[in-house]
C-alpha cells in the first residue's frame, strides 16, 4: 500500500516536471514568435542604434569568411609543442613569441591580414556592445511573458536579421605546450587572443616594416656624388684621427652616419663625416646597431 503511493507521488512529480518543461518550451517559442512577427515595428523604436548594428552585422557576415581564413593563414589558432623555458618566456612577452613562433611575417601580406583581423574583431566587440544596449532601448516595448521568456541576447539580432553566430564567434587561442619526455610534466600558457593583442601585434610588424622601409630609402640616398661632396667638404681628412690622403696617400676614406639609420639617423650632410677606415671600424665596435 504504501509503496503504490510512493510510486503515485513520483510520477504526479515527474509529469507536472514534464507538463512545466514543455509549458516553458512553448512559451519560448510563442516569444520568439512575436519577436519574429514585430521585428519591423521593433527595428524602428531602435532607431539609430538598430540600423548601426544592422550595417556592422551585414559587413560582418560577409567578412566571417576572410576572417577565418586569415586567422588560420597566420597561424594564429595553433599549439605550438616547445621548451618548458619558451612557455615561461611566453608568458613575459606574448607579442614577440606569437609572431615569432606563428606564420606571421614581417611584409606587407601578414601587415594586410592582422590589420583586416583587427578591423573584425574590434567591429565584432563593438557590435556585441551595440546589440546590448539595443536589446535595453527596445525592451519596454515588449509584452511581459516576451521579456521574461524571449532568449535575450538573440533578441535584438534578429530585430536587426542579423546572424546571432556573430556574437559567438570566439577569439583564437595560441597555445605554448610543453610536455617532458615521459609526458609526466606538462606546462601551457594559452593565449587569448583578443581584439587588443590583435590590435597589438598589427602595431608590432607595422613599426618593423616601416623601419625597415626608412633603412631602405636612407641606404639608397647615400650616392657616390654626395660620398665625393663629403669627403671633399672634410678636406679628404678623417674626422676623428685627422689622418688624411695627404698625409698616406692610399688611406681608405669612407663615409659614416654620426647618427646610425637605425636609430633614426638621415642621409644628409650634417649627419655624414668622413672618418678613416681603421676609426669607422673602431666606432663600428664601440656603438651597437652601427652601420657604414
Ligand atoms: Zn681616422
Amino acid at each position: 500500500m504504501m509503496r503504490n503511493e510512493v510510486i503515485y507521488i513520483i510520477f504526479i512529480c515527474l509529469g507536472l516536471a514534464m507538463a512545466t518543461a514543455a509549458l516553458k518550451v512553448f512559451l519560448i517559442n510563442i516569444s520568439d514568435a512575436y519577436i519574429k512577427r514585430n521585428r519591423e515595428d521593433l527595428f524602428n523604436t531602435g532607431d539609430a542604434l538598430a540600423i548601426k548594428c544592422r550595417d556592422i552585422g551585414c559587413k560582418l557576415t560577409e567578412q566571417i569568411q576572410i576572417y577565418n581564413n586569415y586567422i588560420n593563414s597566420l597561424g594564429l589558432k595553433q599549439t605550438i609543442s616547445c621548451s618548458n623555458s619558451v612557455v615561461s618566456n611566453a608568458s613575459n612577452n606574448a607579442i614577440k613569441f606569437i609572431i615569432k613562433y606563428s606564420d606571421i611575417t614581417y611584409d606587407m601580406f601578414s601587415l594586410e591580414r592582422l590589420d583586416f583581423c583587427s578591423t573584425f574583431m574590434r567591429n565584432r566587440d563593438s557590435l556585441c556592445n551595440d546589440m546590448d544596449e539595443l536589446y535595453e532601448h527596445v525592451k519596454s516595448k515588449l509584452p511581459f511573458y516576451v521579456r521574461l521568456f524571449a532568449t535575450k541576447q538573440e533578441v535584438p539580432y534578429t530585430i536587426c536579421g542579423v546572424d546571432y553566430k556573430l556574437a559567438l564567434v570566439e577569439n583564437p587561442i595560441f597555445c605554448f605546450s610543453y610536455v617532458s619526455p615521459a609526458g609526466k610534466s606538462k606546462h601551457n600558457y594559452e593565449i587569448n587572443i583578443s581584439a587588443e593583442i590583435m590590435n597589438n601585434l598589427l602595431k608590432n610588424v607595422s613599426s618593423k616594416i616601416s623601419k625597415q622601409g626608412y633603412a631602405t630609402i636612407q641606404r639608397n640616398s647615400m650616392t657616390n656624388d654626395l660620398r665625393e661632396a663629403i669627403k671633399k667638404r672634410d678636406n679628404y681628412t678623417c674626422c676623428i684621427c685627422g689622418n688624411s690622403v695627404f698625409k698616406e696617400p692610399n688611406l681608405l676614406l669612407e663615409v659614416d652616419h654620426i647618427i646610425p639609420i637605425s636609430k633614426g639617423g638621415t642621409t644628409t650632410a650634417s649627419n655624414l663625416q668622413t672618418l678613416c677606415w681603421r676609426c669607422n671600424r673602431e666606432k663600428g665596435n664601440s656603438i651597437i646597431g652601427q652601420d657604414h
